[in-house]
Parts: C-alpha cells; structure tokens; sequence
C-alpha cells in the first residue's frame, strides 16, 4: 500500500475513534441535561403557564414513599445528570419559579440537623436508619438556601454551628436562594438536595462526589426512567 494512503487510513481510523468516544462519553450523558434545561428556561420565564410540572411541598407522591417532597417548583434536574463532561450532578435541584427567599423547603425526613459554623446556605440532617436500606446511616443535605452575597435564607431555628436538633418530617428549613459562593455567578432559585452516605465514624463523606451519594428519586417516589428520556417532566412516578 502506498505509505501516505497508509497514513490517511490510520488518520481517518483515528478521527472516527475520537468522534465515537466524544458521542458515547460526552454528548450520550449530557443529552438528557440538555432536554432538561430546555424545559427549565420554559418553567423559569412563566412558572404559572405550568402548574402542573410543580411538585408541592410537604406532600407524597404516595403513601407509600418514605420522603416528602422538600419544596414546589419544577424538578429541573436529577441525581447522575451530567453538566459538563466527566461531572455527575450528586441530588435533584428543584426550581421554584419565585425570586430569592419566597419559596419554602421543608424537611423530607425526620432526623437531627446539623449546620457547620461556616454554612450559609446548607443544613444536613443525619438519618439513622434509611428508610429503604434498614440499618443504614444516612444524611440528607439541603442547599443554596442564601442570595449570592451569602445572606442566608435558613430558618432563625437553625442558627450557625447547630448541631443534632431533632426535627420532624415537615418542618420548615428556610427558603430557596442563588448562593454558590461566587457573588457574581449565582445559579438559578433553587434547591439542591442530596443523600449523602454516613462515613462509618458518625460524620459524613464529602457530598460533593456522586459515589459518596444516593439517587434520591426512589426515596421521594419521582419518576424513575426520568434519567434516560429528555422529554418528561419530572413529576411523581406512580
Ligand atoms: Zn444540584
């Protein structure tokens, strides 16, 4: 064979592996999140045209399902979403629709909060026995619950540096925020909320890596196929 068209075949071979890598690795995962930011700009620019993708706080989705669900608003992405290549989205953020400190969230769970002295905009509140895995410590985490300066939007009940107040399933957290730590790129209004796993000593793992987390769509009755179509909204699943 001649040597350049040798060189050309290996190059094309080359080029076709890095596309089909980029496809499976990159644009495959992000896709859904695509959908769904679609469907999030739709929700933010006129909440009250869809009603009915908000969840309602304070309610199951059956009486089954152990959480309640932790705040209205659209659910805009779930647990396992990929923002940016080779990142994994570690809870579900639900968007209220409203300006900063208006929309309430409430605690899923019964459990003993703690808030570290440095936290604005986040509680985590410890589980001793997860509802579905009998046994199990785990810690539900609520965030973005301060504007993008770090005011915070908790609730005076849980001021800096509370640690293990009981609170019952229901209870009022705080409000929806921006706050991401950087005042002049703030997110969407919403909440993040995430299930962290205990780390074996009484604390929890750092919540920030998908491993350390759990899909909570199962604990919260939401729909369980919503991870592979980019079309649903995301709503109750039975
Ligand atoms: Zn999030």
């Amino acid at each position: 064979m001649d040597k350049r068209l040798l060189i050309a075949v290996i190059l094309i071979g080359a080029l076709a592996g890095l596309i089909f890598y980029l496809y499976r690795n990159v644009y495959l995962p992000m896709k859904p999140t695509f959908g769904r930011s679609t469907r999030l700009v739709e929700w933010i620019r006129d909440p009250a045209a869809h009603q009915e993708w908000s969840i309602k706080a304070g309610t199951r989705c059956a009486p089954d399902t152990p959480f309640l669900l932790p705040t209205d608003g659209l659910v805009g992405y779930l647990w396992n979403d990929s923002f940016q290549a080779g990142k994994r989205h570690q809870g579900i953020d639900v968007f209220g629709g409203t300006e900063v400190g208006k929309t309430p969230i409430v605690s899923a769970y019964p459990g003993y909060l703690t808030r570290v002295s440095s936290w604005k905009s986040a509680v985590i509140i410890r589980v001793p026995d997860d509802p579905l895995q009998a046994g199990r410590q785990i810690w539900l985490y609520y965030t973005h619950m301060a504007d993008p300066s770090g005011n915070s939007f908790i609730s005076s009940d849980f001021p800096p540096g509370t640690i293990e107040k009981y609170v019952e399933a229901g209870t009022l957290l705080g409000y929806q925020g921006n706050y991401t730590g950087n005042a002049a790129n703030p997110s969407g209004v919403h909440l993040h909320f995430s299930i962290v796993l205990d780390d074996g000593q009484g604390g929890f793992r750092n919540e920030l890596d998908i491993r350390n987390t759990l899909d909570p769509s199962p604990y919260l009755g939401l729909l369980l196929n919503a991870g592979q179509s980019d079309g649903n909204v995301i709503v109750c699943g039975n």
